[in-house]
Order: structure tokens, then C-alpha cells, then sequence
């Protein structure tokens, strides 16, 4: 008897409609081209270099936009709270959870939005499903730019919500979708856009939600630690942050750690500590994930340059790679997009940097739209310049695996994708 086989078909029938997932072919499909490229088991860290399966790359893929994950006084950070406050803090926020390192990173982190309050989750993800779920009784219409992310979606999904999609990054259509709405209607959208790094056009879009009623919220997960002269997202740069009601972000970013917040008025805040069901029914942060995102933005506040140095690294990598007559998007921030195409285009192109020693994330669809994967590249102010210029010969190397019929640079309001 092939036991393996039997197996197979047992757990078949048993999984058979998580197994039937498109998904899975997919994952499939990209084992046959090379390597497979998700959830790549990274046995060493150091600095911009992650190891897996015995090599070392040079990791372009990676969030950590300020390099501050590996930073000594970051790391301290994390292991002095642990020393202090024990591994984890042993209930729920509700319940003996809430200490007293949570309420003094709300504060600043209040502080340096330019808003009165914050409420500190375990991630970002569970931020955005607190807020939304919290704020949207079921069938009421929210207003999401189409190309939110997956978080965003989730919590419409958890409240009986329905999402209107407008255009991306366009607030005329906004405009469109929402004749009619109801005042007080959530309009949600991203700061910068993770997957192409362009940037919402915030002062037209707080002009329409002014005009509706919104209460507009905007998604700074990326934005935060990238953007402004103080790194205090799209609103910092482009002077919209006393337009904006409430900000969600990530610890997991420029913060170099992991948690999430919503950032906004007062009685917001207070109320959501009571009724959302994400921030009540869940474990409280870390210590060591608490004390080092709140060192992380003490450096951020102490050193505006980091974000202006890495904002300058990846203008420079998006210019080598456009002299090299690549396909390359590169938006305001830290995260630039090449064309590859076709999904085989993509995995091809990624399994071919890795052979050269560079990590990047291949994104295809339904994250892009079909036949529009991309290589997205994200440049950290850790990264030297001798590894941009390395990265581009090395795409260079491969440019028949790229879509050399577009470029586009410096349009911070590209189109990007639904996901
Ligand atoms: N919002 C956006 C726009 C994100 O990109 C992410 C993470 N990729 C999240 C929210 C979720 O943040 P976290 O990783 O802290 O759960």
C-alpha cells in the first residue's frame, strides 16, 4: 500500500476546500519555475542581510525603512522592558494587561501625530479590524480606495459592512461613488500604497470627505518613519494631518518592532477601549514589542535625516535602475515597483536574484492586477550605496524578464492595483 498516497487523499477529503484554493495551484506553479518565494524559512539577520537555506542576500524586501530593528539602543530597549516586566504581560488589556509602558506610547505617540489619543493594539492588522468593525453597523456603505489593504477589507468584512471601492488614488471618483451617502460614513485609505510606494492625494481626498461628511481615515502603515520632514506620514508631507480623523499604523514598519495603533480624538479613543471586540478579546503587546517600537520613535523624532536618507537612497536606486532602461516605478518613499509581467515573469526574475544574492518580494495577482506582477524592491536607511548600484547590475542582468515597454518615475500617484 503507498501510505503516502492514502494519506494524501485522506487529508484531501478532509481539508478538500482549503486544498481546492486557486491559491494552492499557484503555490504549486511557483515551485515548478524555482524556489518557492513565500514564508521563506530565514535562519540569520544581520543588519540588510538575511540568510536562509546556508546563503546570505541582501535583503531588499524587508520593512525595517529606518534600519532601526537591529539598532543597539532598540534592542536594549526590548531586552531591559523584559528584564523589568517579565516575557509577556499576562492577560489581556482588559485584565491586568495594561501597563503603564502602553499608555506612555500612546501619549507619544499622540503627541507626535498632533493628535489627543491613541490606542495601542498588538498589530497593525488588529488595529484596523478594531476601529472599522467598532465604527460600522452592518449594511452601511465605507468608502475604501480599491487598492486597501487586506486589513482594511477584513474588518467591513467582520462588521457586516459593505465596501464601495473608489478608482485608486482618485477623489473624483470618491466623489462619484458616494453621491448620496450618509454623513458620518467612513472613507478609509492608505498614506503610501505598499506595493508601488505611490501616495494618496490627501488634500483632495479631505476636500470630498469634507464635502460627504466623512469621517476620514487614513492607513499610515507604510507612511510613518517614510514621509514629511518628520516622518509623520502623508499627512506630514503634504500638510493634510489636522485634516485627518484618525490614523492607523503599524509598530512593524519604521518602528522596527510589531503592535499597531489608532491615533484620533479623545472620546473615540475612550470609546473604542470598551467596545472594540479586536482590542478586548486578544493578548496584550510585549514588553520588549512595547519598550522598542517607543525607542524606535524616539530615534525617529531625534533623527528626521533617517527618513530623508532613505527617501534620497531610493530616488538613487529608482534612477540607476530607469538609466538601465528598467521598468521601474518609484513613488515619494521607500518602496519602488519593477514590471515582470506574467507570474512565471516573476518568479523567474526573483529566483534569478537570489541566485545573485538578492531577496526581493514578487507580488502577482490578486495583489496586482493579472499579468501585472512586479518585483517590489524597498530600500532601508541601512543600505549602502555600493548595494543600489550591485542591485542594478544585477537587474540589469536580467532585463529580458522585464516589461521594457513602460517607465514611469517620480509620479507619487501612480495607479496601483485592487487587493
Ligand atoms: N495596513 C497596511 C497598509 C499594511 O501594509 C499592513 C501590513 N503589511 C497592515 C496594515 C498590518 O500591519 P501589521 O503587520 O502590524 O499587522
Amino acid at each position: 500500500m503507498d501510505t503516502t498516497a492514502e494519506l494524501g487523499v485522506v487529508e484531501y477529503e478532509k481539508y478538500g476546500r482549503l486544498l481546492a484554493d486557486p491559491i494552492m495551484g499557484l503555490a504549486q506553479f511557483a515551485r515548478s519555475v524555482g524556489r518557492f518565494p513565500y514564508a521563506l524559512a530565514v535562519s540569520g539577520r544581520d543588519g540588510v542581510f538575511l540568510e536562509t537555506d546556508g546563503f546570505s542576500m541582501v535583503n531588499f524586501g524587508s520593512n525595517d525603512y529606518l534600519g532601526l530593528a537591529t539598532d543597539e539602543t532598540v534592542v536594549d530597549a526590548a531586552v531591559q522592558a523584559t528584564l523589568r516586566w517579565g516575557a509577556g504581560a499576562s492577560g489581556s488589556r482588559l485584565f491586568a494587561g495594561d501597563l503603564t509602558l502602553h499608555s506612555a506610547f500612546e501619549q507619544a505617540l499622540a503627541d507626535f501625530l498632533g493628535k489627543e489619543a491613541a490606542l495601542v493594539f498588538p498589530t497593525g492588522y488588529t488595529a484596523n479590524l478594531g476601529l472599522i468593525a467598532a465604527l460600522t453597523r452592518p449594511r452601511e456603505d465605507v468608502f475604501v480606495d480599491a487598492s486597501v489593504h487586506a486589513s482594511i477589507r477584513d474588518g467591513i468584512r467582520l462588521a457586516h459592512g459593505r465596501a464601495r471601492s473608489f478608482r485608486h488614488n482618485d477623489a473624483q471618483s470618491l466623489l462619484d461613488v458616494s453621491a448620496g451617502s450618509k454623513p458620518g460614513s467612513l472613507c478609509i485609505v492608505e498614506g503610501l500604497y505598499s506595493t508601488h510606494g505611490d501616495v494618496a492625494p490627501l488634500p483632495e481626498l479631505v476636500a470630498v470627505a469634507r464635502q460627504r461628511q466623512f469621517i476620514l481615515v487614513v492607513d499610515e502603515a507604510h507612511g510613518i518613519g517614510t514621509l514629511g520632514d518628520r516622518g509623520a506620514g502623508a499627512g506630514n508631507l503634504q500638510g493634510s494631518l489636522p485634516d485627518i480623523d484618525v490614523i492607523t499604523m503599524t509598530f512593524s514598519k519604521a518602528l522596527a518592532s510589531c503592535g499597531g495603533a489608532i491615533v484620533g480624538e479623545h472620546g473615540l479613543i475612550e470609546a473604542l477601549r470598551l467596545t472594540s471586540r479586536p482590542f478586548m478579546f486578544t493578548a496584550s503587546n510585549t514588553p520588549a514589542t512595547l519598550a522598542a517600537a517607543s525607542r524606535a520613535l524616539e530615534i525617529l523624532i531625534a533623527k528626521p535625516e533617517l527618513v530623508s536618507r532613505t527617501a534620497g537612497l531610493a530616488r538613487t536606486l529608482g534612477r540607476q535602475l530607469a538609466q538601465r532602461n528598467l521598468p521601474v516605478h518609484v513613488g515619494a518613499g521607500p518602496i519602488l515597483a519593477l514590471e515582470t509581467g506574467t507570474d512565471a515573469q516573476t518568479f523567474q526574475a526573483w529566483n534569478r536574484l537570489v541566485d545573485q544574492g538578492f531577496y526581493t518580494n514578487p507580488v502577482i495577482a490578486p495583489a496586482v492586477p493579472e499579468n501585472h506582477g512586479i518585483l517590489r524592491l524597498s530600500v532601508t536607511a541601512a543600505h549602502s550605496d555600493q548595494q543600489l548600484v550591485e542591485l542594478s547590475d544585477a537587474c540589469e542582468s536580467l532585463g529580458d524578464l522585464f516589461h521594457c515597454d513602460q517607465q514611469t518615475e517620480g509620479s507619487g500617484h501612480r495607479r496601483s492595483p485592487s487587493r
